[in-house]
């Protein structure tokens, strides 16, 4: 999938936004230029870029940057929630609230998907709602196109209801709905004729059929890979027709997923399903969550961004700091805190599986099941200890390591490698500073 461009982006940012505590005027500009940057290259159309970065300042100005995150990650979140909220708003199944039978109205220019959409639809109906479909072809320029809905609707288990080129498309939508009423079908679905771009006369076309048909659905079919092509035509389809709701096809090609915003944007209308292969299987409910991923193009990291904001416990943390700066040493405790608050933000696997796949690729040869094992095992020595020892280590000598190493179910060697591992931390700590420490915390959190 061609998403790293932001992801990229967006990490170099993080990390030259390190050690800053909040979203500023001086700061939120330049992450914004990148995030605006990144959308049009994602295919988002200009004007709707636009629109959006002056949501996601408004919301972002003044922001505390939460726990370990910094600015440039925490802006990260921001733009993620945005993009949620506004291509997940509003998302509902397929409205069938019409006196049966229910009349749909697919939309959009030719070769978006319409036809094959159509069918994945009727099946989607009938398997997941029970319905009984009856489909019908107004595509009176192609006659190919009434052949090929013919085919699909068979392999969906719909009805196809017979059309030829002689006809005009309302009339055969007509006579297809009385048929649907006779034979009680719950609903009927209607293909139309797409032009390769918007042309007035096909645009009328499609006007009159909605006004003979009234659709309780009116779905605009759009091709993903349209990219900004894809605002010109949603415009064009939202003047002609109230649209009810869109569906984005092709979203297993390689195209970053723009249009889904755009169009969201332009339409006004929610985005309901979205195609995912040619197969008449390949039809999903729309996840706006999962998209904005893929717009972003980071993987799970802005989950990973929010399990931190979530997880981590900034008073322990800031106790910390501040005890180091005190001069008061770093002792076991701390260690043990800071153990836990790894634990708290979901444990090393669930971290790795957010990570975007780079991250993950690296650290392919490490076996997060031990490490997790590993982590759990040096809590478990710790809490063997007494709290004078927590605080002392230097007391604990031979009689008390077995004491502690009994307690723990582990072996020596496991007590001494952790001292060791303790020692080198306190060590680190001891040469810092409490700034230092707080941007160390946030590194963990990052
Ligand atoms: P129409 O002209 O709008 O009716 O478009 P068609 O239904 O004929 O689809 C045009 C082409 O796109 C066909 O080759 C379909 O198999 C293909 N297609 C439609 N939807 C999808 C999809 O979600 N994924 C993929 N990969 N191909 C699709």
């Amino acid at each position: 999938m061609a998403t790293s461009a932001l992801s990229d982006k967006l990490s170099r940012l993080v990390k030259q936004m390190r050690g800053q505590a909040r979203i500023t005027e001086d700061n939120v500009q330049e992450m914004l230029r990148e995030v605006r940057m990144a959308l049009l290259e994602a295919d988002v159309a200009l004007p709707v870029v636009r629109d959006f970065i002056a949501r996601v300042k408004e919301k972002a100005l003044g922001q505390e940057v939460v726990g370990s995150l910094n600015p440039g990650q925490a802006l990260v979140g921001i733009v993620h929630r945005e993009l949620v909220a506004t291509m997940g708003e509003g998302v509902s199944d397929i409205n069938l609230a019409a006196q049966p039978p229910a009349v749909i109205l697919m939309a959009g220019l030719q070769g978006a998907g319409k036809t094959t959409t159509t069918a994945k639809l009727a099946k989607h109906l009938i398997e997941k709602r029970k319905k009984k479909v009856l489909t019908v072809s107004g595509d009176v320029y192609r006659p190919a196109a009434i052949e090929q809905l013919k085919t699909v609707t068979k392999q969906a288990g719909a009805e196809w209801f017979p059309s030829t080129p002689d006809q005009q498309p309302v009339d055969i939508a007509r006579a297809a709905l009385d048929y649907a009423r006779k034979q009680y079908f719950d609903v009927l679905l209607v293909d139309t004729a797409g032009r390769l771009a918007i042309d007035e006369a096909m645009m009328r076309e499609i006007r009159e059929l909605h006004a003979a048909i009234k659709p309780v659905e009116t779905l605009f079919v759009v091709d993903a890979m349209q990219g900004q092509d894809a605002v010109n035509t949603a415009k064009a389809f939202k003047e002609a027709l109230p649209l009810t709701g869109i569906i984005l096809t092709k979203l297993d090609g390689d195209s970053r997923g723009g249009a889904a915003l755009s169009v969201r944007q332009i339409t006004g209308a929610p985005i309901k399903f979205a195609g995912t292969s040619e197969k008449i299987d390949g039809l999903e409910v729309f996840d706006a969550e999962r998209h904005a991923g893929r717009i972003l193009g980071m993987g799970d990291i802005v989950a990973l961004v929010e399990q931190v904001q979530a997880g981590v416990d900034i008073d322990a943390a800031q106790k910390l700091a501040a005890k180091v700066k005190s001069g008061a040493g770093f002792d076991l405790e701390d260690f043990l805190m800071q153990l836990r608050q790894m634990k708290q933000m979901g444990g090393l696997s669930t971290l790795m599986d957010k990570m975007p796949a780079q991250v993950q690729a690296k650290a392919g040869q490490v076996d997060m099941d031990k490490a997790e094992r590993d982590v759990r095992r040096k809590e478990g020595i710790i809490c063997s200890m007494t709290p004078q020892e927590r605080r002392k280590p230097e007391i604990i000598k031979a009689t008390r390591k077995r004491r502690i190493a009994a307690g723990a179910g582990v072996h020596v060697q496991e007590v001494n490698r952790l001292l060791n591992e303790f020692e080198q931390m306190q060590t680190m700590m001891k040469k810092m500073k409490g700034g230092a420490m707080m941007k160390l915390m946030r590194r963990m959190g990052g």
